[in-house]
C-alpha cells in the first residue's frame, strides 16, 4: 500500500466506476439535448464573492461549506460548491442576453463542499444539472421538472418521491419569517429547546423537528404557501396544472426549504428510498432575483442539480455493457526469447495489425507484458478475445478463432477481413 490515500470525502472513479457514469452522461445528454439545452462547463473556482453574494451570506454551504484559498495574488478563490452562480456568471459575461430567451443549459461537472463525509455525502462529488434562463413561464419550472423525472425515470431509480412548494417573493418571504417568529416565540413553551435556541437563525427548521411536542405546536403555525401574493400564487397553479396534465405524480410540502438564498416561487426536490440518510437525490427550483444580484438586468430564471453519485447509489444495477474484445495480437518471439531486431521487427507488425484493426472498428489488445506465447494465449482468454493473431514473422499472421479453435496462416489484411467476414462475437 502506498503511503497516500485520496483525501477523506473524496474518492477515485475506477474503470467500472467510469462505464456507469458514462450511461449516466449519455442519458443525460440524450434527455436533456434533445430538449434543446446545451452543455457548459465552467471553471472549477470562481471569485469567492460570486458564491458569497449569489448563493447567499447566510447559508450553510456559504457559511461553512466552501474551500476557499488566497490565489497567491491577494485575490479569494473558492472551489465551486455549486452550479447555478457560475452558469449565471457565465450568461452574463458572454452577453447571453442578447440571445432567443429562454438559453437553455446543462452541465455535468465536480463540486466541493467541505461537509462531514458519509455514503452519499463527499467532499468532491459530481452533479448534472439544468438551467433555463430568460423565461418566467410557468412551463419552463414544469419542463425543468419532467426533464429531472425523466432523467431519474431512463436510470431506472426506485422508489422516488417529488416534493414540491412555492417561496413567492423575497418580500412575501421576509413577511412571513417575521410572522413565523412572532409564531414560534408566542409558543416557546410548546418547542424544544434546539428549536427555541435556532428561532431568529432559522425559523424555518421548527418544521423539521423530530419531537412530537413541537410537531403538535407546528401544526398550528402560518405556512409561507398561504402567504402568497396573487401573482405568486397564480404561477404556482400553473405550473401544478402542468404537472397533474403530464401525469406527473408530486406531493405539496409547504416546508420545503432549499439550502440556497436564490430560490423564489417554485421549489421541489426529488427523494429516493433507495437511499438512506442522504435521501435528497437532485432538487431545484426559481431564481428570478439571481441574475440582477450578480449585476445583470432582472431576468426570470429556474433550474435544478442532481447528485450523480447518489443517482448512481439509487440506480442499484446499471446495464453496463461489457467491453468486447475482438483482437488479440500476440507475438510469437516475446520477452528476452530471440534477437531484438527480430522482436522489433515482429512487434512492428504487430503494432500495424492492431492499428489496422482498430481503423477497421474492431478492438484490438496487444501483448505489452512480455510473456511467453502460452502466457499470451491465457491472457486472450481471460479478456475474452474473440481473434487472436500471432504475429510469426514480418508478414505472416496465424490467425485463431477462440470460440471454434479453427486457426488459419494468413496475410495481415487478408486477417482483419477474415474477423470482419465472421462479424463482431
Ligand atoms: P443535502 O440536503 O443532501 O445536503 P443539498 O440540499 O445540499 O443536499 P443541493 O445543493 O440542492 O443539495 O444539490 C443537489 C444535489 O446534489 C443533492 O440533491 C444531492 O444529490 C447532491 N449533493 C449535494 N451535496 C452533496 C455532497 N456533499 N455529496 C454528494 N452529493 C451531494
Ligand atoms: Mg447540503
Amino acid at each position: 500500500m502506498s503511503s497516500f490515500q485520496a483525501p477523506r470525502g473524496t474518492f477515485d472513479v475506477l474503470p467500472a466506476d467510469c462505464e456507469r457514469r458514462a450511461l449516466l452522461e449519455a442519458h443525460a445528454q440524450r434527455i436533456l439535448g434533445a430538449a434543446g439545452y446545451g452543455r457548459i462547463e465552467t471553471p472549477a473556482f470562481e471569485p469567492t464573492e460570486l458564491f458569497a453574494r449569489g448563493v447567499g451570506e447566510a447559508t450553510d454551504i456559504v457559511r461553512k461549506e466552501m474551500y476557499t484559498f488566497d490565489d497567491g495574488g491577494g485575490r479569494s478563490l473558492t472551489l465551486r460548491p455549486e452550479g447555478t452562480a457560475p452558469v449565471c456568471r457565465a450568461y452574463l459575461e458572454h452577453g447571453m442576453h442578447r440571445l432567443a430567451q429562454p438559453v437553455k443549459l446543462w452541465y455535468l461537472s465536480s463540486f466541493f463542499r467541505a461537509e462531514a463525509p458519509q455514503k452519499g455525502r463527499y467532499r468532491q462529488f459530481w452533479q448534472v444539472g439544468a438551467e433555463a434562463i430568460g423565461s418566467d413561464e410557468p412551463a419552463t419550472d414544469a419542463e425543468l421538472i419532467l426533464l429531472l423525472a425523466d432523467l431519474l425515470e431512463s436510470l431506472g431509480i426506485r422508489g422516488t418521491r417529488l416534493r414540491l412548494s412555492s417561496l413567492g417573493t423575497p418580500a412575501t418571504r421576509a413577511d412571513y419569517r417575521q410572522e413565523l417568529i412572532a409564531f414560534l416565540r408566542a409558543h416557546e413553551d410548546g418547542l424544544s429547546p434546539e428549536v427555541v435556541a435556532r428561532i431568529d437563525l432559522n425559523p424555518m427548521r421548527a418544521f423539521d423537528a423530530g419531537d412530537r411536542r413541537t410537531r403538535e405546536t407546528m401544526r398550528d403555525a402560518p405556512l409561507l404557501l398561504h402567504r402568497l401574493a396573487p401573482e405568486d400564487a397564480e404561477h404556482f397553479a400553473a405550473v401544478r396544472e402542468l404537472l397533474d396534465g403530464a401525469g406527473l405524480r408530486y406531493e405539496l410540502d409547504p416546508t420545503l426549504v432549499r439550502g440556497l438564498d436564490y430560490y423564489t416561487r417554485t421549489v421541489f426536490e426529488f427523494t429516493s428510498d433507495a437511499l438512506g440518510a442522504q435521501s435528497g437525490v437532485g432538487g431545484g427550483g426559481r431564481y428570478d432575483g439571481l441574475v440582477q444580484q450578480l449585476g445583470g438586468d432582472p431576468t426570470p430564471a429556474a433550474g435544478w442539480a442532481a447528485g450523480v453519485e447518489r443517482m448512481l447509489l439509487a440506480a442499484g444495477e446499471l446495464p453496463v455493457a461489457p467491453a468486447v474484445v475482438d483482437l488479440f495480437v500476440a507475438v510469437a518471439v516475446a520477452g528476452d526469447g530471440g534477437r531484438r531486431e527480430d522482436r522489433t521487427r515482429v512487434t512492428g507488425t504487430a503494432f500495424e495489425l492492431a492499428n489496422r484493426a482498430r481503423r477497421a472498428g474492431l478492438s484490438a489488445q496487444m501483448e505489452l507484458a512480455g510473456r511467453s506465447l502460452k502466457g499470451q494465449l491465457r491472457q486472450a482468454d481471460r479478456i475474452g478475445a474473440g481473434w487472436v493473431a500471432i504475429i510469426d514473422g514480418p508478414m505472416q499472421v496465424t490467425l485463431k478463432n477462440m470460440g471454434s479453435g479453427e486457426q488459419s496462416q494468413l496475410e495481415p489484411a487478408a486477417a482483419i477481413a477474415e474477423i470482419l467476414r465472421g462479424g463482431r462475437l
